[in-house]
């Protein structure tokens, strides 16, 4: 299936490693002009070579901090200087330290929003002009699962990516005439770099070992195996084609099955 995003301008957020690389290496390949941003220039650089040697097309990147106002901005306007457009936007972001409502204070909560919900208005607020002019763009969010069932341990998840669901629901509403999608994709236990670290941690503290960290979260995976990141990046890949354009406002579980509601 062609996507038929070829030369289309995209930009993807937080994507030196995990779920955004791997979003940003589809795009590639389906020879989009794949912008990626993240905050350490070195993995940026490491990331821009792996996704060029791999689908042989250029990607250019920014080191931007996505909960930085002024350099959100510059980048966004950079790449309307260089590009004359922005086509696609896939919003993401680090997720916030895990912890319930007794291990935190207001700050963290502050930092949750602006990592999580702020971050993604300012970068549909500025993108969404541009697309307009066009009258086509394509707009996906990487959230989680916990927006649809809320996980105990993520308190500040939550809460943050719940505000960001409702503003995008909200924002596909306003934007549909204008030949505008805006989607949510959720996420479920996905084995990434962050994972990883995750499962280290858990065996060097002696609580068990790298299986036991796994076998836990697949207890309730019906699928009974953690997401690829090809499989997350795959469906955002989808989302942002020109044959998804009759979708918009949905939260997509990525997730093996995980989410026991119906909606
Ligand atoms: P990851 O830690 O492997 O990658 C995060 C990326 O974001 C890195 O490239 C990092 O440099 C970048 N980043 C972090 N903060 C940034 C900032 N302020 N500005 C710019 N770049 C920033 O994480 P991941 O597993 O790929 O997850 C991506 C997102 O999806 C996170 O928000 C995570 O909470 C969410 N999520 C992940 C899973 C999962 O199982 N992997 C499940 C549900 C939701």
């Amino acid at each position: 299936m062609d996507l038929r995003i070829k030369d289309k301008i995209a930009i993807v957020t937080a994507a030196s490693q995990g779920l955004g690389k791997a979003v940003a290496l589809q795009l590639a390949g389906e020879r989009a002009k794949v912008i990626i941003c993240s905050r350490n220039k070195e993995e940026l650089k490491k990331a821009k070579t792996e996704i060029e040697n791999e689908t042989g097309n250029p990607v250019e990147y920014f080191v931007c901090d996505v909960t930085n106002e002024t350099q959100v901005l510059e980048m966004i306007e950079s790449i309307q200087k260089k590009f004359g457009r922005l086509d696609i936007l896939v919003c993401n972001a680090g997720g916030p330290p895990a912890g319930t409502t007794d291990d935190f204070g207001l700050d963290d909560y502050r930092k949750a929003l602006e990592l999580n919900l702020l971050s993604t208005i300012n970068l549909c607020n500025l993108s969404v002009p541009i697309m307009r002019k066009n009258k086509w763009g394509r707009i996906v969010v990487i959230t989680s699962i916990s927006v649809k069932q809320p996980i105990n341990t993520l308190v500040l998840s939550n809460t943050a990516r719940a505000g960001a669901t409702g503003f995008l629901k909200t924002l596909s509403n306003q934007i549909a005439a204008d030949g505008i999608t805006v989607n949510a994709v959720c996420p479920g236990y996905t084995k990434t770099q962050r994972v990883e670290n995750l499962a280290e941690a858990f065996a060097e503290s002696g609580k068990g070992s790298l299986q036991d960290f796994y076998a836990k979260l697949e207890i309730d995976i019906p699928m009974k195996r953690l997401g690829t990141s090809l499989e997350l990046g795959q469906t955002v890949a989808f989302l942002v084609s020109e044959g998804a354009g009759y979708i918009t406002g949905v939260s997509l579980q990525v997730d093996g099955g995980y989410i026991k509601g119906l909606f």
